[in-house]
C-alpha cells in the first residue's frame, strides 16, 4: 500500500531530538562528541605582502563538520565553547592540526608563517606557553614561524591578565598579533602593555574606505599607528583590487581577504601558492 506507515512513539523522540539540534546545533554534548570523533578541520587564508604581492603567511581558519547539519562556522560555536569550558581542548586541537600542517609546508619548501587564533580567555587560564613551546618542538618548528591572533570576545580586561605569558611567548620568538583592531574590546593599555608585533584593522572599515572618508581616515590612521609603535599591519577583508591598491599606497604591509584568496583547504593553498610564486619572468 502507499500509506505511510504510523509513526512510532520512539521515532517521534529521535525526530524531536533532530529538529532539536537544527535549531540549536550546539550544546556540551554536541561539542563534547565533536571533539571526540574529531570533527573539526582547518581552512586556510593567506596573508600577502602587499607591496610585493608575494605570500607570507595563512591563517589556519576552524570549521566543524556535524554530519547531520553540515559545515558550521566559528561565529556559531567559539563563544558557547569559551563560556562552557570547550575552548581549551578545541584550541590543542587547533594547534596540533596548525602545526602539523606548517610543519608539512616546511619541508616540501612552502615557506610561509602559521597563524592561529587565540581566545584571550586561554591566556589567563592555561599555560598557553608551556603548550606552545612543547607542540613547536614535537613538530621541530621555529618559534618565529609561529603567530598567535588574539581577539578579545569575552568580558574585557582578559588580555591583561594573561601578559606574563604573552611576554614568554613573545621572549620565546612567537607573534603575538591583535585582531579586529578597532571593533574588538582591545584598548590604547592592551596596545601599550602586549608586546604585539602585527596589529590587524578589522575588515568593517577596509570595506568602507573606498567610499566613506570617516571609515577612510581610521584606516590610514590605525597603520600609522601601528607602524609608530613598531608593528606590521594587516588590512583584512580585502574584497576587491580597489581595496589592495590603496592598501598599497597607505603603506599598509600585510593584506588578506577575498580577493586575494578565501579560506581554502590545505590542498588549494598548495595550488593558490604554486601560482602565486611561480617567476613572471623565466630567467633562462
Ligand atoms: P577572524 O580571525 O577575524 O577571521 C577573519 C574572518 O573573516 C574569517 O571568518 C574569514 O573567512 C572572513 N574573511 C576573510 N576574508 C574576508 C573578506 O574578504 N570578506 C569577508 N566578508 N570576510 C572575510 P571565519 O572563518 O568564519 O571566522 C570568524 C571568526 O572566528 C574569526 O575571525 C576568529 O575570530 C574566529 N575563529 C576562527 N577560527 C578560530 C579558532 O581556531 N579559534 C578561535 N578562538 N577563534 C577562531
Ligand atoms: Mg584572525
Ligand atoms: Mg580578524
Ligand atoms: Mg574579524
Amino acid at each position: 500500500g502507499f500509506l505511510p506507515k504510523p509513526l512510532k512513539l520512539t521515532d517521534l523522540t529521535t525526530l524531536v531530538a533532530q529538529l532539536d539540534r537544527v535549531s540549536n546545533p550546539v550544546s556540551n554534548d554536541s561539542l563534547n562528541s565533536a571533539l571526540e570523533n574529531d570533527h573539526f578541520f582547518l581552512m586556510y587564508q593567506p596573508k600577502i605582502d602587499l607591496s610585493s604581492a608575494t605570500p607570507v603567511s595563512v591563517e589556519a581558519l576552524l570549521r566543524w563538520k556535524d554530519p547531520d547539519l553540515g559545515i558550521i562556522p566559528p561565529d556559531k560555536f567559539i563563544r558557547f565553547a569559551e563560556m562552557n569550558g570547550h575552548i581549551a581542548p578545541i584550541t590543542w586541537r587547533v594547534m596540533e592540526m596548525a602545526m602539523s600542517q606548517l610543519a608539512r609546508w616546511q619541508s616540501a619548501g612552502i615557506r610561509v608563517t602559521m597563524a592561529i587564533n587565540m581566545s584571550a580567555v586561554l591566556f589567563s587560564r592555561t599555560d598557553v606557553c608551556d603548550i606552545t613551546s612543547r607542540l613547536l618542538a614535537e613538530h621541530q618548528l621555529d618559534p618565529s614561524l609561529l603567530t598567535l591572533e588574539l581577539t578579545e570576545t569575552a568580558e574585557v580586561g582578559n588580555l591583561m591578565l594573561g601578559l606574563e605569558t604573552m611576554t614568554r611567548l613573545r621572549i620565546m620568538g612567537v607573534d603575538l598579533s591583535l585582531d579586529d583592531f578597532g571593533t574588538g574590546h582591545a584598548s590604547f593599555t592592551q596596545l601599550y602593555q602586549i608586546p604585539f608585533s602585527e596589529l590587524k584593522v578589522d575588515r568593517m572599515f577596509v570595506g568602507k574606505m573606498h567610499q566613506d572618508p570617516n571609515a577612510y581616515a581610521i584606516v590610514r590612521n590605525i597603520i600609522s599607528l601601528g607602524q609608530s609603535l613598531g608593528m606590521r599591519v594587516v588590512a583584512e577583508g580585502i574584497e576587491t583590487e580597489q581595496h589592495q591598491q590603496m592598501l598599497l599606497e597607505m603603506g599598509c604591509n600585510l593584506g588578506q581577504g577575498y580577493f586575494i584568496g578565501k579560506p581554502m583547504t590545505a590542498e588549494d593553498f598548495e595550488t593558490w601558492f604554486a601560482k602565486r610564486c611561480s617567476p613572471h619572468e623565466v630567467v633562462p
